[in-house]
């Protein structure tokens, strides 16, 4: 008679591979303003992906550099985003509260001597990217005046994108040797981000393709420190009238919570997802349910941009 094991063991092995991956994603936005059109987008992306998937929602607040941000920001943000219902689980995170864990990974990164000390200026890079390791004056190291940068190596990499293929570049080309801890004291954003997902098991991140060419520097921290690599799924950005991407910097407008079945109704539509005309007035949650059964993130393969609709528009 024939045994049966390679049958139980293909049950369990699909059990525990479905348990290990449990979806975890998140919505990390800078507090620099109030959330807009753009930002709402990657807030409605990553959550719809999240829920459809049964998976956890987290929100972080990546508040690392107090000079470029708003005070009151990140309260408007979770303001609105509860108004909108976009739900979160467990407690928000607050990267400025998160310094020792983000000095531990500098100093295993230190310890594999994956990073360097740098004191090189702007002016003496002179628009090119960095690349080899630099000549530290011994007054620098003294007074502490200068950033750590990753060292880069050399060669191709790459990764598959859920909804834009595969994205490669030349790690000196393209990527050059990346800062991690800025020489004017704040955290980088790469090595924040990192560190955090991997803290918060983040399994799957879904956020606007302007933060694609960074994955490939997070990929390479990654990697470097030994964590697991969640998937990337990057959204299309909503373009201004004059082609630029919606953005705090270029003052896009705010939302408000008074007019989110609205602009909620306006960003399914941008999603190109097709929520059906009879749910238009039938408030949040209904359409939000509506919207987690039926998520299609196919919908948006290959796309890079999509105008903003009207009302978001200067
Ligand atoms: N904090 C970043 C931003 O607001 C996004 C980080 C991310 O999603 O990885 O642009």
């Amino acid at each position: 008679m024939q045994t049966p094991l390679p049958l139980i063991a293909h049950h369990f092995a699909s059990i525990s591979l479905h348990t290990m991956t449990a979806y975890i994603g998140r919505f990390a936005p800078s507090p620099t303003g109030p959330l807009h059109f753009g930002s709402l987008l990657a807030a409605l992306a990553s959550y719809l992906d999240a829920r459809y998937h049964h998976g956890q929602w987290l929100v972080r607040i990546e508040d690392l550099d107090p000079p470029r941000e708003d005070p009151q920001a990140a309260h408007q943000i979770l303001t609105i985003l509860d108004a909108y219902q976009l739900h979160w689980d467990g407690e928000v995170r607050y990267q400025s509260q998160r310094s020792e864990a983000y000095q531990q990974v500098l100093e295993q990164l230190i310890h594999q001597n994956k990073v360097f000390p740098c004191a090189c200026s702007r002016k003496q890079l002179n628009g090119t990217l960095h690349n080899g390791v630099c000549q530290l004056a011994d007054h620098f190291r003294l007074d502490n005046d200068y950033a750590w940068r990753f060292a880069i190596g050399s060669g191709e990499c790459g990764f598959d994108d859920q909804l834009q293929g595969h994205y490669c570049e030349s790690l000196e080309r393209d990527i050059g040797d990346f800062v991690v801890k800025r020489r004017d004291g704040p955290w980088s954003y790469q090595l924040a981000v990192v560190a955090d997902d991997a803290d918060q098991n983040i399994t799957h991140v879904v956020r606007g393709i302007d933060l694609i060419d960074s994955t490939l520097r997070q990929q390479q921290l990654q990697q470097a420190l030994d964590y697991p690599i969640p998937q990337y799924a990057h959204i299309p950005v909503a373009l201004e009238n004059n082609g630029q991407k919606l953005s705090k910097q270029n003052l896009a407008t705010a939302l408000q919570p008074d007019d989110s079945g609205n602009t909620l109704w306006d960003a399914l539509l941008w999603l190109k997802q097709a929520p059906p005309p009879e749910l238009r007035n039938q408030g949040n949650a209904t359409v939000l349910q509506w919207a987690i059964q039926h998520w299609n993130l196919g919908a948006l393969m290959g796309i890079r941009d999509n105008p903003a609709p009207a009302p978001f528009l200067r």
